[in-house]
């Protein structure tokens, strides 16, 4: 498996094209972003945790039968994965409190939920990736409605598969974001990451936030966070 041409060079992630036309190779970058690129930095060493976190978590969704785009890991950095087109469409999970859902409700953060909610964003940095519902994504013409369905199912699906996995590790997961794209036989996959970039992911004894708000908050610690989270998952049984 060969790079042959970068086809995108993204905040986290470049792609490239390889000698396979149903194939990508992603390449995991330190930089760190947040509030739609206002703020910038970098993490040390993020890259190669979020590869290799992201690629064990897609082979346990995989287990479980969700299909995602996962094929090979190349290096610490590099995966091959399956090309697909993105729905262009965030997807957010939540089990607890937090982040935009405080802010936007006035409600304090770490408020448990009787089930999870599910709520979608227009994929469109220029647009600050408005939230919008199934009807606004039928209208903008974003996905079908089965395609709607099929990710929703997937979306609880995995939540269901991370949050057990993640408590079995001492952490809770309190919400996190998925893409899924259209393979080229019209089926939809789960793509792109799930990090700690992507998820928001606490400490379940003490709380301690161990994901992107350190970075985000000034809180400090970044790097340690990330890698506690990545040691809990390697010393994951
Ligand atoms: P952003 O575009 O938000 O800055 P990244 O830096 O993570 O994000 O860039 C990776 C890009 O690759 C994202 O736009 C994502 O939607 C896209 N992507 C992820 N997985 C796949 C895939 N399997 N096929 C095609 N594109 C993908
Ligand atoms: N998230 C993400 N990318 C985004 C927006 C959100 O990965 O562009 C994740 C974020 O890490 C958190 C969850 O989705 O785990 C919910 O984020 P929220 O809506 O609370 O937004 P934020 O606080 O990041 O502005």
């Amino acid at each position: 498996m060969k790079k042959t041409k970068q086809l995108y060079e993204g905040k986290a992630k470049k792609v490239y094209l390889t000698d396979s036309p149903e194939l990508l190779i992603v390449e995991y970058k330190d930089d760190a972003t947040a509030f739609n690129g206002l703020k910038k930095g970098s993490i040390a060493g993020k890259g190669v945790i979020n590869n290799q976190m992201s690629n064990r978590l897609m082979e346990r969704l995989e287990q479980a039968g969700i299909p995602t785009h996962y094929v090979e890991e190349l290096s610490e950095r590099e995966t091959v994965v399956k090309k697909v087109s993105i729905v262009p469409l965030e997807v957010i999970i939540r089990n607890i409190s937090a982040g935009s859902f405080s802010k936007k409700y006035g409600v304090e953060e770490g408020i448990v939920f009787d089930q999870p909610t599910i709520e979608f964003s227009y994929k469109n940095d220029d647009l600050g990736d408005p939230l919008l519902n199934d009807y606004h994504a039928l209208a903008l013409k974003l996905a079908t409605p089965e395609e709607i369905e099929t990710i929703k199912k997937y979306a609880f699906q995995v939540n269901e598969v991370l949050k057990a996995f993640w408590n079995e590790c001492g952490i809770t997961l309190v919400d996190f974001k998925l893409e899924f794209g259209k393979t080229s036989d019209g089926s939809i996959i789960l793509a792109d990451e799930i990090s700690p970039d992507t998820c928001r992911l606490w400490d379940s004894k003490t709380k301690e936030k161990l994901d992107k708000d350190r970075f985000r908050r000034d809180m400090g610690g970044v790097e340690d966070a990330y890698s506690e989270v990545m040691n809990r998952l390697l010393n994951h049984k």
